[in-house]
């Protein structure tokens, strides 16, 4: 059972509502919750099992990643710059086809160990032996949200995933006291035929759980499906009904005009993962529109193999710098907006209840606090611009999920780093040699 914890540092970076900064501030956490956030002077006085009290110390909300591929952390530096279709028909596919449920477990755990080490307290899955995933997820004690990934093109294949989509649900949604949540995975519309996707919408509404899909991520993807279907892929995914579903879609790069207003009035949760969609040549995002249009816009960092790391760091910067780049207006997406589409846009993004992805009383105690006496983070005029355009994940000190500290002054306390180094090298070259 976890101990009523008391959690000093010199500052408190959070948004509820509004940014706030506390200076000298503390936490009180009790099982899964925060129960008291403010200042030193402020807090009853009271017993805690467990005192924290971290010198030049940042702490703010658990980063959210909201697509991501974790098992690829195996492929990370095998396949690069190709252009998407390459990359995943020459080089990415194949190695797939080898993977084992057992190097899907060790691969998700060296993401795990990445991901926890630069501050992510949470993040959205979509890929297959979804089994081991969530093994995985339990054992380090990360909070995500898993998706079997679904392709439709071939029936049988289909059908079978339809399946495993079902158990996985039955057997996983809200495990782990709810940090493990599930929703289906079509992989995209290019993958996964209208009528296939119609019956994904049926499935998700019988079993009450999200989507969680590819959408107009490269150029090709949306000529070809103007070819094929005279639509564009959102109004194809529209057609289909899966807008009247909860649904993140990852990428959104090549959006119509109609598209942009379909998925603010919608209400659908864009995965936005400027880091892969560079290196892929895959292009920009219209984030500023998205924005203006009211759309709920978070970050992901897709897989390691086409990223290559799990950074929300870096994520965030790259999402600010983009967009002031693109426009020429250094007003565009301001570090304030980097920074919530980083943390409470994400838990929004994955359809989490309302007390994840913030810091307040009531919330789930999902957090990073980061070390600020390094010469990079010097002087503190502002925290929030050093966070978004200066921090590094090296930077973090301490990861905290629903209560439970996870990693402490750079060492993993629920998993083995050091097994976790050992086995994944090997399985990875076996996959791709
Ligand atoms: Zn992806």
């Amino acid at each position: 059972m976890p101990e009523r914890i008391l959690l000093q540092a010199d500052y408190i970076l959070t948004w509820d509502g509004e940014l706030k900064l506390i200076t000298q501030g503390e936490i009180v956490i009790e099982d899964s919750l925060i129960t008291y956030l403010g200042s030193r002077q402020e807090r009853p006085a009271e017993n805690f099992g467990r005192v924290l009290k971290i010198r030049d110390s940042l702490v703010i909300p658990g980063f959210v990643n909201t697509h991501t591929h974790a098992a690829m952390a195996l492929f990370r530096g095998y396949a690069d710059d190709l252009s998407l279709q390459e990359w995943l028909q020459d080089k990415i596919w194949p190695a797939e086809a080898k993977l084992s449920s057992e190097d899907i477990y060790w691969g998700t755990l060296l993401a795990i160990a990445e991901m926890l080490k630069g501050g992510t307290t949470c993040f959205a899955d979509m890929y297959f032996h979804m089994d081991e995933v969530a093994r995985a997820c339990l054992e380090s004690g990360i909070r995500a949200s898993l998706a079997q990934g679904l392709i439709g093109t071939d029936k049988i294949k289909g059908e079978l995933g339809l399946r495993q989509s079902r158990s996985l649900v039955q057997n996983w949604h809200n495990e782990g006291e709810g940090r493990i949540t599930v929703m289906l995975g079509p992989h995209a519309p290019y993958t996964c035929p209208p009528d296939y996707l119609y019956k994904v919408g049926e499935l998700a509404g019988d079993l009450r759980v999200p989507i969680h899909i590819h959408l107009a991520e490269t150029r090709r993807e949306v000529e070809e499906s103007r070819r094929e279907h005279g639509k564009t892929p959102v109004e194809l995914i529209a057609e289909v009904g899966l807008l009247e579903h909860d649904l993140l879609a990852a990428h959104c790069v090549h959006l119509a005009e109609a598209d942009l207003g379909l998925l603010a009035a919608k209400n659908v949760a864009v995965a936005h993962n400027p880091g892969s969609n560079l290196k892929l040549g895959s292009g920009v995002a219209p984030v500023t529109e998205l924005l203006q249009k009211g759309a709920l816009v978070s970050l992901g960092t897709d897989g390691a193999a086409s990223n290559n790391n799990l950074d929300l760091l870096e994520e965030m910067r790259l999402a600010a710098l983009l967009q002031k780049g693109l426009r020429e207006d250094p007003a565009a997406i301001p570090a304030e907006t980097a920074f919530k589409m980083a943390t409470v846009n994400g838990a929004r993004a994955l359809f989490l209840p309302a007390e994840t992805g913030q810091l307040k009383v009531g919330a789930k105690a999902d957090l990073a606090v980061l070390k600020i006496d390094k010469p990079h983070l010097s002087p503190p005029h502002s925290f929030l611009a050093h966070l978004v355009y200066s921090a590094a994940a090296a930077d973090v000190y301490l990861v905290m999920v629903d209560g439970r500290v996870l990693m402490e002054n750079g060492h993993l306390l629920t998993l083995d780093e050091e097994k976790i180094l050992f086995e994944a090298p090997p399985r990875a070259q076996r996959l791709t040699e």
